[in-house]
């Protein structure tokens, strides 16, 4: 069985994000998402909150499963035996920070990282400005699958 672990922070869950994981799900016979746990980052959305908008989202979708994990995703992926690391690339700076990661993750371990194009309709999405958008009270709606919701 052929499985993929969808590593990011997922603050939250994008368009972008679902784009990527129907995209991997076609291709692994299982895809993990994984919800990195950093003690110093600043979350708008809490973990409880962040993992209900991707199981919610992918509710119907059996291949997909949603976890959390602190420290290297390259130990993590040992620890749960998971050959492959799947990751986006919007744009040449995406691929550039990348790039330096799934080069050490090869230093660090066998595992594989392997990149999809975003698609085009999607590419321009990012948490970041999803987070912008909702404290600005904008429409986020249009950015983010129907699970994710401000309460
Ligand atoms: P991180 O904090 O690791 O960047 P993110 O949650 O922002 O975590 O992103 C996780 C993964 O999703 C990364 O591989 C990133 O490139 C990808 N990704 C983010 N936004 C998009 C998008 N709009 N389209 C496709 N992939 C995306």
């Amino acid at each position: 069985m052929k499985k993929a672990l969808f590593p990011g922070s997922f603050d939250p869950l994008t368009l972008g994000h679902v784009d990527i994981i129907k995209r991997g799900v076609a291709l692994f016979d299982e895809v993990i998402v994984a919800i990195g746990i950093n003690s110093e980052k600043n979350y708008m959305f809490s973990l409880e909150e962040r993992k209900q908008f991707i199981e919610d989202a992918f509710k119907n979708v059996p291949k997909v499963k949603v976890v959390t994990y602190e420290g290297l995703t390259v130990q993590f992926c040992k620890e749960i035996k998971v050959p492959f690391i799947l990751r986006g690339l919007r744009n040449p700076a995406d691929f550039e920070f990348e790039k330096a990661i799934a080069h050490t993750n090869r230093k660090l371990s066998k595992i594989e990282t392997v990149f999809l194009l975003t698609s085009a309709r999607t590419s321009f999405i990012s948490s970041s400005i999803v987070r912008d958008v909702i404290r600005n009270n904008g429409d986020y709606t249009k950015l983010v699958p129907d699970s994710v919701r401000v309460k």
